[in-house]
């Protein structure tokens, strides 16, 4: 017999079918027997009246919760059950594993009294089994398919770049070195210089969706040391302009989509209604992010002078929306010293990039990249840097490369700012940090 999903029960009333879950919860009565059975897409209530088979009931009796259970029986209408006023009568029943118990903690436990994230993250896969990370990873398929549709309605195509790298992408600064045969190699901090050599290439437009490793010591609710960055580059661009205003309409479709497919469900489970954002989206210089803090009497740590600190970002994240009623506001005219060498400057100062923080919480850095080779040789040096190091990258720019721009977004922040959570530990489906490597 083929399985059938408990979602999909209601257009099998009267049948026999073949069911597969966890227990979810067993209620053993006198006479009696109820379990509900859960699968990815629902629950479903299985009674079994044990006169019927006194043997199996007390087989039944044995069953911890969250055992892995397949059941056959013949599904009915009961409007009196509150789960999608559907029962199940019980057939047979095997158990394909059972729970030892006790269980490491009860995963559908009062929400309000989980044990600490830190131990959840020990038993990943309880924690998994939860109704939220059950849908936020669904949400976080749908939002990566929303991506990929837009950006292949728009021209984009996908690329794989290597994670093992010759010589750093980024700084010296947050970098892994590994062992590599007889020398040494590092794991890419970003995509940025092969996103730019595809550039180089002829693509005009790419988009890369793969992980990057950043050797951050920090222990914050927003790094991590391996995150999934979501990239993109396209050419021919006037400015960075036509980055964000490319970034902000994908977003909103991205939201669109994700409401479309999950609105309903993430109101009753995370209890709020998705708002899809308008664009525009607002855009602020940095110099005008600097006076809105100084107006609400925010004090950036004096190393942070050209720059924002994590309080500075949600300031300005609440600022912003309570003035324009919009999430997401671009920082734009970012000071050189605070960004890459590959940066496009604006006079002598500044700079074509822009960050985007969204519900005050940085997502997304973008530039227009300097594509003129000697311009980009001397913004190097300037940053101290070796030529040395990156001729292999500087030679993409000398026979015929685009102006071009792109940005980096982290994955995790956008589904924590998408559904509101406060850790991006309960964004990403296993986290590593400093202390985590494990499981
Ligand atoms: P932050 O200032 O928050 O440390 P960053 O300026 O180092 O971030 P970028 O190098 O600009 O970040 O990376 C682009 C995007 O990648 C960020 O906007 C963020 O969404 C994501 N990101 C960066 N570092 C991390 C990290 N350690 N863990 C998770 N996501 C990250």
């Amino acid at each position: 017999m083929e399985r059938t999903l408990i979602g999909e029960l209601r257009s099998h009333l009267e049948e026999t079918v073949l069911i597969k879950g966890w227990l979810h919860v067993l209620r053993d009565q006198k006479k009696i027997q109820f379990l509900v059975l859960r699968d990815r897409t629902g629950m479903v209530q299985i009674t079994h009246w044990k006169p019927n088979n006194q043997e199996l009931a007390d087989l039944i009796s044995t069953f911890t919760t969250e055992s892995a259970l397949t059941v056959v029986g013949k599904v009915s209408d009961n409007p009196s059950v509150k789960l999608g006023g559907l029962e199940i009568q019980l057939e047979s029943i095997s158990v394909e594993n059972l729970a030892e118990t006790p269980l490491p903690f009860e995963p559908f436990g009062d929400k309000d009294n989980l044990p600490a994230l830190d131990f959840r993250l020990d038993w990943r896969y309880m924690d998994l089994r939860r109704t939220e990370n059950l849908l936020l990873f669904r949400v976080q398929t749908t939002m990566e398919m929303a991506l990929r549709e837009f950006w292949i309605e728009n021209g984009f195509m996908e690329m794989h770049s290597p994670k093992l790298m010759g010589s750093p992408s980024e700084s010296g600064a947050e970098l892994f070195e590994l062992a590599y045969f007889d020398t040494k190699a590092y794991l890419a901090q970003s995509p940025q210089f092969y996103k730019q050599m595809a550039m180089a290439g002829g693509f005009e437009r790419v988009f890369e969706i793969g992980p990057v490793f950043r050797a951050d010591p920090s222990f914050t609710s927003r790094h991590m040391t391996e995150f999934t960055s979501v990239d993109m580059e396209m050419s021919w661009v006037e400015s960075e302009e036509d980055v964000m205003s490319n970034q902000e309409r994908m977003l909103q479709y991205a939201y669109k989509r994700v409401k479309e497919l999950h609105g309903e469900e993430i109101k009753i489970v995370f209890g709020f209604e998705l708002e899809v954002p308008q664009v525009p989206f607002p855009r602020i210089t940095m110099s005008e992010a600097h006076q809105i803090l100084k107006e609400v009497g925010y004090q950036l740590p004096p190393d942070k002078k050209n720059d924002l600190d994590p309080g500075a970002e949600r300031v300005l994240g609440e600022t912003i929306k309570q003035r324009t009623g919009c999430d997401f506001v671009f920082i734009t005219e970012w000071s050189f010293a605070v960004r890459p060498f590959y940066h496009m400057k604006k006079g002598e100062k500044l700079t074509r990039s822009f960050d985007l923080i969204a519900g005050g919480l940085e997502i997304t850095t973008g530039a227009q990249r300097e594509h003129r080779y000697e311009v980009l040789l001397a913004q190097a040096k300037e940053k101290g840097l070796s030529p040395d190091n990156i001729q292999f990258y500087l030679d993409f720019f000398r026979y015929g490369c685009p102006p071009h721009g792109g940005y980096g977004m982290g994955l995790s922040r956008l589904l924590m700012v998408m559904l509101k959570l406060p850790n991006i530990r309960e964004t990403v489906y296993l986290f590593r940090g400093p202390n985590r490597l494990q499981p």
